[in-house]
């Protein structure tokens, strides 16, 4: 790719035409966002979750179907991450983007002598081994062509601890370590690997976890924010997805973006 080349990609308004996407946990929050994202940049998207009404509803009436493909697919569940792939490639012809989003909470309590390991084994199955799972079979589908974008969304529980959970925390920091290993043996292909870290936002898997309306969750995360006046928004995290997934990162790779309005940088024992 030329300088002039990258220089039109940075500036044209469809950062991802002729791309093609799959984005597990793509039926809601973030990965739903971020469907319609891509989809309005020019991309094939597969949306792949278990949610199936929610997941046909927003291919058909939404993305629409020439854009979109449904298909289930529990990222725990290795034959079926691997028939998304299949499905993306047969439908669409290729696969230039596979996003890791398929997260869950940790349904179980806090203190980790309460902690039970069912729970445990759960959270690290959907939100460690599905990222695994995603990164491995888009990678078999990506080595032939040599080129293609990984990302996975974290969370600041990626970085820090203290979060409600020990599985969660546990398994965002595995993701981290995930993108890093893979970055550095997919770059000898072209492929880049990456991952997200956002703060807090209203998603049904943050408001049912802390069992708040989606106003009164974002008046919760704002009053425990570093960045004041500005609420995250699920379109944000997307945007961060866009980059990671065009080729305006063509030169980013085993990189954590934190999309946290600063939280990271904050040391609370400073005023
Ligand atoms: P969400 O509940 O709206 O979306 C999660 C999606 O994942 C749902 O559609 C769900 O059906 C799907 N999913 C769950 N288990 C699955 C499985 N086994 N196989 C396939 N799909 C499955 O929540 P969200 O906030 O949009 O979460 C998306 C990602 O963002 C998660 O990885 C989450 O950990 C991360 N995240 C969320 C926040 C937040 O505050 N909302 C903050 C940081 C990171």
């Amino acid at each position: 790719m030329t300088s002039s080349e990258v220089i039109s990609t940075t500036t044209g308004q469809r950062r991802l035409e002729g791309k093609v996407a799959i984005i597990t946990g793509g039926a809601s929050g973030i990965g739903e966002c971020t469907a319609k994202l891509f989809v309005h940049h020019g991309a094939k998207v597969v949306v792949a979750d278990i949610q199936d009404d929610l997941g046909r509803a927003l291919c058909a009436n939404v993305l629409g179907s020439t854009n979109s493909l449904y298909v289930h697919c529990d990222v725990t569940d290795e034959s079926q991450v691997q028939a998304a792939v299949a499905a993306a490639v047969e439908t669409f012809g290729k696969l230039d983007i596979m996003m890791n989003n398929a997260g869950i909470a940790d349904p179980s309590k806090p203190r980790i002598i309460d902690n039970d390991k069912h729970d445990f084994d759960r959270v690290l199955s959907i939100n460690v081994t599905g990222v695994f799972l995603g990164i491995k079979h888009a990678a078999q589908a990506m080595i032939p062509v040599k080129t293609g974008s990984i990302l996975s969304t974290a969370s600041v529980a990626s970085y820090i601890g203290g979060s409600a959970s020990h599985a969660y925390t546990c398994s965002k920091h595995a993701v981290v370590g995930l993108t890093k290993n893979a970055a550095v043996e997919l770059g000898q292909f072209g492929i880049r690997v990456n991952c997200l870290s956002p703060y807090v936002l209203a998603t049904p898997l943050a408001t049912e976890f802390v069992d708040l309306d989606g106003a009164e969750f974002e008046k919760y995360a704002s009053s425990r924010a570093n960045l004041k006046g500005v609420t995250l928004k699920a379109e944000d995290v997307a945007n961060a997805a866009l980059f990671l997934a065009s080729d305006e990162s063509r030169y980013v790779s085993g990189h954590n973006l934190f999309v946290d309005g600063g939280f990271s940088i904050v040391n609370p024992n400073i005023q």
